[in-house]
């Protein structure tokens, strides 16, 4: 097992497969990377950089963007990585726009499970956290997606001061009705700005609430995070990443951006490594595995 200079192991590698989105969440970290970066990886190319993550062990892939849905060629990137030998899961995070559409090629194609990014159950409010129209095929997406075989299917709420704190009962509701798990997202940002003191509320009265709710807590092994199993069914997740020294302990990803650079932390842009630059100029598999070695050499914790 490969672990980074703080003895973290390395099991999963979170893909950016596009910078393209079709909505606009005024919040979005876009995954770290820089809007400037329109270059993206071929399915070959991601092909090849993921067999050199598995060759060291990595086994479990997340792809997101951008939206990742925006690829037409998605179902073959996401066959391309189950056959990679030692590739054990392959998910995605998805707006969820798309999904009725994709779900069924998808799962056929070889993927696990997917996470649908919805912060809220209000139409309006929707529209004022993504800049569209389009909550009715997100919730299709969702259905769909179940009814695929997907599993498990998962909400991603990302949780915003004045917006929608207010809407968690609503979203526990409709999660259990739906037989999918809510994952509560704490707002995150590298800086402290304007935008973060504006939307970012603190997980802690959520999780005392989830906790006197709670049968069983468990804990999850990526970042330590919680997972709450309540009383009368239905299951809660909370991923709380600012000023978390146990998020970035139990961190074991390693990120490979939309244009081909190993990205050691999602908050850190002076640490990458190109590897399909390299790739494209006929790279050997020793080269191309020296340059993922050296950027797994460069992982930190952020919150140390
Ligand atoms: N478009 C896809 C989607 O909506 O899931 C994939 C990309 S999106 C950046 C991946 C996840 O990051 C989404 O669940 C989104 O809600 C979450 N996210 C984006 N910006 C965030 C922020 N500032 N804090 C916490 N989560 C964020």
């Amino acid at each position: 097992m490969l672990r980074d200079p703080y003895g973290r192991p390395l099991k999963s590698i979170r893909i950016s497969v596009t910078q393209r989105c079709n909505l606009k969440c005024f919040y979005c970290h876009l995954e770290g990377e820089d809007p400037s970066w329109k270059d993206e990886m071929t399915p070959n190319e991601i092909q090849k950089i993921v067999s050199i993550a598995a060759s060291f062990g990595i086994g479990r892939v997340k792809l997101t963007g951008g939206e990742p849905l925006l690829r037409k060629d998605i179902v073959e990137i996401v066959e391309k990585i189950r056959n990679v030998p030692g590739v054990e899961e392959v998910s995605m995070t998805t707006n969820g726009t798309l999904l009725s559409k994709y779900a069924y090629d998808l799962k056929k194609a070889g993927l696990t499970r997917v996470n649908v990014s919805l912060d809220t159950l209000v139409k309006e409010k929707y529209r004022q956290i993504t800049g569209a129209d389009t909550f009715d095929s997100v919730v299709s997406g969702i259905l769909e997606a179940r009814n695929a075989g997907l599993n498990p299917v998962k909400i991603n709420m990302v949780l915003l001061k004045g917006l929608n704190e207010d809407e968690l009962f609503e979203m526990i509701d409709f999660a259990r009705e739906n037989d999918v798990i809510l994952q509560i997202i704490e707002f995150e940002s590298p800086y402290e700005n304007e935008m973060y003191r504006k939307y970012h509320v603190g997980l802690d009265a959520i999780e005392e609430l989830l906790a006197k709710m709670s049968e069983r807590i468990t804990i999850r092994e990526m970042h330590h995070r919680k997972r709450y199993h309540l009383r009368g069914g239905g299951e809660v997740e909370v991923v709380r990443p600012m000023h978390n020294t146990e998020f970035c302990r139990y961190c074991n990803r390693i990120r490979l951006t939309s244009n081909g650079r190993l990205k050691p932390c999602l908050f850190r842009n002076d640490n990458l490594i190109d590897i399909v630059g390299p790739l494209r100029k006929g790279a050997t598999d020793d080269e191309l595995k020296k340059l993922f070695l050296e950027a797994v050499k460069r992982r930190k914790p952020y919150f140390e």
